[in-house]
């Protein structure tokens, strides 16, 4: 297939992409836009053809649900239904447009494509001006995943998507690096409960200031036992993970940064905070690439979530055997930096010094 890709910086431009892009989904094909999370490669949600394009180009299992895309939150209970306890509407009127990500009872109008057959359907409003526009010209709502290769770290920038989909997919829209670097957050809303299935940009204390105590999915943190399913289907499949295996590496400063001198010796690449940098520097493969990538500050997580994708696809390109990484703190959006190394990690944690026999139980 021959794919178009339109730079959409160029703003004499913007509108015609954005009717073109429109026209493309119309007429069911497919279009890889940017969000304020990562970028997404959509269909028209009401189309199941177009839907199983998706699955098709990016060989994503079927069971896998989509995100249903809406341009005005007015829009969620056109295709869900409200929950009894008016959850749902508080949730939707505190964080739409945004990164959240709501799950709800479906109603008939979204096709069993686009939901791997659940009766429940996730849908949400991005706040990307870009993702609004062209959501709002295509007139009709848009089932988009992540624009990734199945199994590759989601795309935070446009030529991530370029890499994976060139060729796979009718359009894409090059616009700015996505400002928050990871997806979004997933909240299932049932008349009994809210858990939170996915860890994103939107924190646990966040949406508990607003719905009160919330459940947390066991696979957000913890390693599912064979035939336990979770509840975002998404979470089961090994995410995020490069050709080269990734440990994260558990210990005091002092000793993380001894083991990823010795690691870098050995031909290892380190994915670290930039406090460890002066500890590291003058690393480079033998085509003289770097094999050390900070992801920012280590107290500063909105950095941290913003850079792991690129850090991950950046290492998956050089010659490394293996990558070691820091383990981020899990509160505010640091939980959901750990959820994405962790499954990117397989949930391999090598503990040193005095977290030696700490036992394998590191979560929440
Ligand atoms: P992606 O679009 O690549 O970020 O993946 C979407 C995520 O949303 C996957 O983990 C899906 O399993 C999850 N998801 C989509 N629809 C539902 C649903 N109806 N119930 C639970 N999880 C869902
Ligand atoms: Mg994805």
């Amino acid at each position: 297939m021959n794919t178009k890709i339109l730079d959409l910086s160029n703003t004499s431009s913007f509108d015609s992409a954005l009717a073109l892009a429109a026209d493309t989904v119309r007429k069911g094909g497919l279009v890889a836009f940017p969000t304020e999370t990562v970028y997404g490669l959509g269909a028209d949600a009401l189309d199941p053809e177009a839907s199983k394009k998706i699955y098709a180009a990016k060989g994503r299992p079927s069971d896998n649900p989509l995100i249903v895309h809406i341009a005005e939150p007015a829009e969620v209970f056109d295709y869900a239904f409200p929950d009894s306890r008016g959850i749902a509407e508080k949730l939707c009127s505190s964080f739409m447009p945004g990164p959240l990500t709501v799950v709800l009872k479906k109603k008939s109008i979204i096709p069993d494509e686009v939901t791997g057959g659940l009766d429940t359907v996730a849908i949400r409003c991005p706040s990307d001006p870009v993702a609004h526009a062209f959501i709002a010209a295509c007139g009709v709502p848009i089932a988009a995943p992540s624009a990734n290769l199945s199994g590759k770290p989601s795309p935070t920038r446009a030529s991530h998507v370029i890499d994976d989909l060139d060729g796979r997919v009718d359009l894409i829209l090059c616009g700015e690096d996505s400002a928050i670097g990871l997806e979004s957050t997933i909240v299932l809303v049932t008349n009994e409960r809210v858990k939170l299935l996915r860890p994103g940009f939107i924190t646990v204390p966040q949406l508990e200031s607003v719905v009160g105590k919330i459940e947390i999915d066991k696979a957000v943190t913890d390693k599912l036992r064979d035939g336990e399913r979770p509840l975002a289907p998404g979470m089961k499949y090994r995410h995020y993970a490069p050709q080269a295996p990734v440990t994260m590496i558990k210990g005091e400063d002092s000793d993380v940064r001894r083991f990823f001198a010795e690691a870098l010796l050995d031909g290892s690449a380190v994915i670290c905070f930039d406090e460890d940098l002066e500890f590291l520097g003058g690393f480079s493969t033998s085509s003289g690439a770097p094999i050390v990538f900070s992801l920012g500050p280590q107290n500063d997580h909105l950095t941290q979530a913003k850079r792991l994708f690129d850090a991950l696809r950046t290492l998956d390109r050089k010659e490394v055997r293996q990558i070691y990484s820091r383990l981020p703190e899990k509160d505010g959006v640091g939980l959901a930096v750990f959820n994405r190394l962790i499954k990117a990690c397989g949930f391999c944690i090598k503990r040193i010094g005095e977290f030696k026999n700490e036992d394998n139980r590191d979560l929440r």
